[in-house]
């Protein structure tokens, strides 16, 4: 017997560090968006400040809140499947043994294989056999909303940490350059990660994010510095 390697494909890894890594570009992106916009108007850094902050919690809020209500409206959908599916297993045995047969047969199976196939999966798991093979829920994807609102809220308050940082740290006549570059590398960095994680090159997962980011920032500084010239 052959020993399996231990990693034998990526995609479970990649669909957290997937999620980490939007959130993170998202705070990232907006904040220092915004942290932009509110110093190309002349704002005084405690005003840039309380901008970010408001715009860092408001952002992680809304990601909380936006995640939460798509994951559960999944679950629902999910737990409704899978309740009409056991009434169905409990009512109408033959029609369901010949339905996931019928789904191995198109999957390439021989027509008595699959239905050897389908006895023997029911006889071990009726449910779980229905819910993988025919709705295509496995456990790793039975959505948990309370635990992907909390993380997406997370990731975007580290992502829109970062500007705030430089915010803090950086010299008020220079406050835009410190925070668009730093930004940007943050951006570049975590873009380069997630190819290299994902097995993918990394040199367009960093020009797509770069250039994305750096026109958010240049967009909303324009605004800014526009509307604090013809406001202000
Ligand atoms: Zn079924």
């Amino acid at each position: 017997m052959r020993a399996h390697p231990v990693e034998r494909h990526r995609t479970t890894r990649i669909g957290w560090l997937r999620a980490a890594v939007m959130g993170a570009n998202d705070g990232i992106v907006s904040t220092a968006s915004l942290v932009l916009g509110v110093a190309g108007a002349g704002a005084a850094r405690a005003d840039v400040l309380v901008a970010g902050v408001a715009g860092l919690v408001a952002g992680a809020m809304s990601m909380a809140a936006g995640e939460y209500v798509s994951v559960s409206s999944q679950s629902d959908t999910e737990r409704a499947d899978l309740e009409r599916e056991r009434k169905e297993l409990a009512t109408d045995d033959d029609a369901e043994r010949a339905e996931l047969a019928a789904i191995y047969v198109k999957r390439g199976l021989e027509r008595d294989l699959a239905r050897q196939v389908s006895d023997q999966l029911m006889a071990h798991d009726a449910l779980g056999a229905h819910a993988r093979d025919e709705l295509g829920i496995s456990e790793l994807t039975t959505a948990r909303p309370v635990q992907a609102a909390f993380a997406s809220a997370a990731t975007f308050a580290v992502g829109a940490g970062l500007p705030l940082l430089a915010t803090v740290l950086a010299p008020r006549s220079l406050l835009v350059w410190v925070v668009a570059a730093s930004s940007l590398v943050f951006l570049a960095l975590l873009g380069a990660m997630a190819a290299l994680a994902g097995g993918s090159r990394w040199q367009a997962s960093v020009a797509r994010v770069t250039f994305w980011g750096a026109l958010a920032m240049g967009l909303t500084f324009g605004v800014g510095a526009l509307f604090g010239t013809t406001v202000g």
